[in-house]
């Protein structure tokens, strides 16, 4: 086979479907209210002449908003193109040893697959019956643990004191906590950064911020640990976040009236679909998320379900996966999308 044998073959990701014509989207949990009036502002005043020069490699603008507005320091923090850049350089920055990183098997189904191209060993453990993740799995030697909180797909979300009890046991790795949907519920790990050295918070503006396609993730961290991030990151790509991008994240940060207005109105729906669902037989997890994960009534199958309301334009994610094969994954959209699927959910429940 000559250069094929040299060649990284692997299994990707797959992204949830971006389909171009109008849909009712609820498969990727962006955000369906636009992001901050301030960001357009910032875009708009954009000094066009500064494209012809490279940004800030540092994205200090950005990087200091976010330290500013978390009461962290600036060092404390790192930026990325969405918070798959930010996770992707922690896996190869923070587990570089030959000891397995741990993550549960029902999880951000990323992580197995960077586990997988940066040649990582890693093993999962098991969500108990209740999709909740068990601690004491995360005891033993290992060379790194990866937590969403709230974690994905399921939207259920634990405890600072759930978190700490991981730490607590695991001074010896770094802990990495992925709260790409904390906005929406749960407890943050962030003020335990001073206490564990250890710890990584992942964050990211495409959800809570509605700023899906303007990819802004970030991290808070010990300096030292962002300190060997940032010295990965060079390596691979000085300048990850471009001009306009910098500018955008900053302005959308700085503005929390917006942030608590489209979250609180995430929230409510979420509350209101849920008692919705609940009323068609539909079996749900509390979400502490964007989103809801439920299994449809007696008698009918996930993955029909999915493929009906396709039909009528309505997207929701279905998993065929081990586990998780029986449910469906809904992301919270405005009040009237959430009103059409429940339209369209009677519909389908009552054939
Ligand atoms: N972590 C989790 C748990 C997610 O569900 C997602 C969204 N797919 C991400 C990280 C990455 O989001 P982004 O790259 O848009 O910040």
């Amino acid at each position: 086979m000559g250069f094929e044998d040299n060649i990284r073959k692997v299994t990707p990701y797959t992204p949830g479907e971006q389909p171009e014509n109008k849909v009712i989207k609820l498969n990727t949990n962006e955000s369906p209210y636009t992001p901050s009036p301030r960001v357009m502002e910032a875009l708009r005043g954009l000094d066009w002449d500064r494209l012809r020069l490279y940004p800030d490699p540092a994205m200090s603008a950005l990087t200091e908003s976010i330290a500013d507005h978390y009461g962290v320091k600036p060092s404390e923090v790192f930026a990325g193109v969405g918070s798959d850049d930010v996770l992707s350089m922690c896996f190869l920055t923070f587990f570089a040893g030959n000891r397995p990183v741990l993550f549960p098997d029902i999880t951000y189904s990323f992580y197995d697959v960077w586990a997988e191209v940066y040649r990582i060993p890693y093993e999962t453990r098991r969500l108990d019956e209740d999709f909740r993740i068990v601690p004491s799995d995360y005891y033993g030697p290992n060379g790194g643990i990866v937590i969403a909180n709230p974690n994905a797909p399921t939207g259920i979300g634990e405890s600072r004191e759930f978190i700490e009890d991981i730490l607590e046991h695991n001074r010896d790795s770094v802990v990495i906590v992925d709260e790409a949907y904390i906005d929406f519920g749960a407890e943050t790990a962030l003020p335990l950064i001073e206490k564990y050295d250890n710890l990584i918070v992942v964050r990211t503006m495409s959800k809570s911020r509605a700023m899906a396609g303007m990819r802004i993730g970030y991290c808070f961290g010990n300096s030292r640990l962002i300190g060997f991030l940032n010295d990965v990151k060079y390596s691979v790509n000085s300048y990850t976040l471009n001009l306009p991008s910098i500018a955008a994240g900053k302005a959308a940060i700085e503005d929390s009236d917006h942030f608590r207005e489209i979250v609180g109105r995430i929230k409510k729906t979420r509350e209101k679909t849920a008692v919705e669902l609940a009323e068609l037989g539909f079996a749900s997890y509390p979400s502490d998320t964007n989103f809801i994960f439920t299994k449809p009534p007696e008698g009918y199958k996930a993955k029909d379900i999915f493929l009906r309301l396709k039909e009528y334009g309505i997207y929701v994610r279905y998993f065929d996966k081990e586990r998780i094969s029986d449910y469906l994954r809904i992301t919270i959209g405005t009040d009237d999308e959430m009103h059409m699927l429940i339209h369209i959910l009677k519909e389908i429940i009552k054939k």
